[in-house]
């Protein structure tokens, strides 16, 4: 099998399908041959999504879902609706940034809920779902970030939300591996995407110099090591966070 078709006849499921990282990891995926359930809470940008994927490849079928991570009744009734996915990505999420002397309790909250608890109940329900039917493997991975590592001004729901992901996955990752379910986190740092169009140019001219690249990531190159982590290539590692930041905050 060539590298180019490693996750032919995978069923995947990308959340926050319709939109920056989460569409670059659906199309990256449908070129590899899997087939994609694209989630998002919108059901107009998650059909966009699919309506433009490869379905070319052996036993492709894709389709388009609306859910809601943060709602377990949501959740529930999208994973019933589909065979297990032996792939999730968790890459749905959310910003509502302020500094932490005006942050509404409302603000902390959904961002908690979306980013962290989302995470939570999709990788369960998945999770759940891989082990009752007696799947032999499967892998979850969960769309963090950079900063829940460092830190970042006026961030610091998300930043608490993704440092939370990252021990949610670690645990995951030791209670799952005894059914073959791997989970990985991958840490973008500053990537292209409609989430950093609401930064302030000069904040972005900020974060460019401190980038040893020297520039914003590309969506497409955090998708690829979300493949990675998807396929057998990644089949030793679990329970890592993997930054994709150009070397943005080098410990
Ligand atoms: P994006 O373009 O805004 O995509 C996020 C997608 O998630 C959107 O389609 C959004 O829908 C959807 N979504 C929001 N709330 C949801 C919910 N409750 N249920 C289901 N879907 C929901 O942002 P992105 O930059 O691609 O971000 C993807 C992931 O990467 C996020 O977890 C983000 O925190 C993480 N990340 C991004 C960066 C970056 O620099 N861009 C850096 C580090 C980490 P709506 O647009 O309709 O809200």
């Amino acid at each position: 099998m060539t590298a180019a078709t490693r996750l032919i006849s995978r069923l995947t499921l990308v959340t926050g399908g319709g939109s920056g990282i989460g569409r670059a990891v659906c199309q990256r995926l449908a070129s590899e041959g899997a087939s994609v359930v694209v989630a998002d809470i919108s059901e107009e940008s998650a059909n966009e999504t699919m309506v433009g994927l490869q379905n070319d490849l052996r036993g492709q079928g894709h389709m388009a879902a609306v859910v809601d991570v943060s709602s377990k009744e949501s959740v529930k009734k999208l994973v019933t609706r589909i065979q297990p996915p032996s792939v999730c990505v968790n890459a749905a999420g959310i910003t509502q940034d302020h500094f932490l002397l005006n942050m509404e309790e409302d603000h902390f909250d959904r961002v908690i809920q979306v980013n962290l608890k989302g995470s939570f109940l999709i990788t369960q329900a998945v999770a759940q779902a891989l082990v009752a039917c007696g799947a032999p493997k499967g892998s979850i991975i969960t769309v963090g970030s950079i900063v829940g590592k460092v830190g970042n001004l006026g961030q610091v729901n998300y930043a608490a939300s993704k440092a939370g992901v990252e021990g949610l996955t670690k645990t995951a990752a030791k209670e799952l591996s005894r059914f073959g379910i791997r989970c990985n986190c991958v840490l973008p740092g500053f990537i292209s995407t409609p989430m950093t169009e609401k930064v302030p140019e000069k904040v972005i001219d900020k974060m460019k110099s401190l980038v040893p690249l020297g520039r914003m990531g590309e969506p497409e190159e955090v998708a690829d090591v979300c493949v990675f982590l998807s396929s057998d290539d990644s089949r030793y590692i679990t329970g890592s966070s993997i930054e994709v930041t150009g070397g943005l905050f080098i410990g």
